[in-house]
């Protein structure tokens, strides 16, 4: 794929031309997961590939380590809290080390909002972000897109309205940045709190906002569940916690009060009698699972188009350096 970022930060990064080039790999991943050994390893040589995760994670964490493995390549998981990260070295100190340890990328999760930003001009390694703060979780989204496609929904005029703490959601940002330019119409819906200041909207002109949960559900082609993040709520104080799940939840007897039938995604974790009920999780319109599923052959597609880039800017250039060279 031609151009693509060696540092994937957020959904911006990509041309339209990319997502449809990752929709396609991942298909064709998705082919082989019945057999992996036939699948053709796309590397020359084995590359190596870190995961450092500087904020919890189950889901992301794994399907990334497996996706390395199904594609051949080497996996280190990167612990930062026995590392010298914790001696104070920096995060740029310690990817460059990496780098000059022969790691080819690393995937990274951190709790600091586009603290990835600073690598795009002279990236250090190459870098796939596994959620930033509240900024971006583009590969959550991504998958999210191809499990959309994947089950036959094609976006074009469809309203996919999504739910809960929008506010602090990396997971909603991303997917605001990408579902419009497949012809959806995102609604974001919540109790106020919840809700990104009209201002920052100014950027999503098709994007509407509302706290009417049930005209919602009226219009929704797909529904987008997300948690409520109370640890990024200052003293996890949520007052609107306890009636949440009364007037925002969503349960098998909601949508059939509305008699609709569609589709509801959840990135997870789902704060289960909160913003989803376990009987909604059992139907049959839950889609968790094959988000998380289609989550390997996404982030399989992802490593690929980044490891393929040649990018001349990378890292350190040490390489047959002598003393000679410093006269
Ligand atoms: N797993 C998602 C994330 O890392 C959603 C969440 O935590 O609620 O952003």
């Amino acid at each position: 794929m031609q151009n693509f970022p060696s540092v994937f930060e957020s959904i911006k990064d990509l041309e339209k031309g990319h997502i449809d080039g990752l929709l396609k790999l991942a298909g064709k991943f998705k082919g082989y997961s019945h057999d992996w050994q036939g699948l053709p390893i796309p590397f020359i040589k084995r590359p190596i590939i870190a995961t450092s995760f500087l904020e919890n994670s189950t889901r992301t964490k794994h399907s990334f380590a497996i996706a390395i493995k199904n594609l051949g390549a080497t996996y280190i998981d990167f612990n930062a809290d026995t590392s010298s990260l914790k001696k104070g070295e920096s995060l740029e100190e310690t990817l460059r080390t990496l780098h000059s340890q022969g790691v080819d990328m690393c995937i990274i999760r951190s709790n600091i909002s586009r603290e990835l930003a600073q690598f795009k001009e002279k990236p250090p390694i190459k870098i796939i972000n596994g959620g930033d703060g509240t900024h971006q979780h583009p590969t959550q989204a991504l998958l999210d897109l191809f499990t959309m496609t994947e089950i036959g929904l094609d976006l074009e005029g469809k309203t996919i309205s999504i739910i809960g703490d929008t506010i602090h959601s990396r997971v909603g940002h991303s997917l605001l940045d990408l579902l419009p330019q497949f012809g959806a119409k995102v609604i974001l819906c919540g109790p106020s709190e919840c809700l990104p200041p009209s201002q920052e909207m100014k950027e999503y002109p098709h994007v509407e906002m509302t706290t009417n949960i049930d005209e919602v559900i009226d219009r929704s082609d797909l529904l987008y569940l997300l948690r409520i993040q109370k640890e990024r709520h200052s003293g996890n104080q949520v007052n609107y916690y306890e009636s949440y799940p009364n007037d925002y939840g969503i349960s098998v007897e909601r949508l059939k009060r509305h008699n609709k039938h569609l589709p509801v995604f959840h990135p997870g974790p789902a704060n289960v009698g909160v913003e989803i009920t376990r009987d909604l999780i059992e139907s049959p319109y839950y889609f968790g699972y094959e988000q998380v599923h289609n989550s390997i052959f996404m982030r399989m597609a992802i490593i690929q188009a980044v490891l393929q880039n040649s990018d001349k800017r990378l890292g350190i250039q040490f390489a047959g350096r002598t003393i000679q060279d410093l006269a």
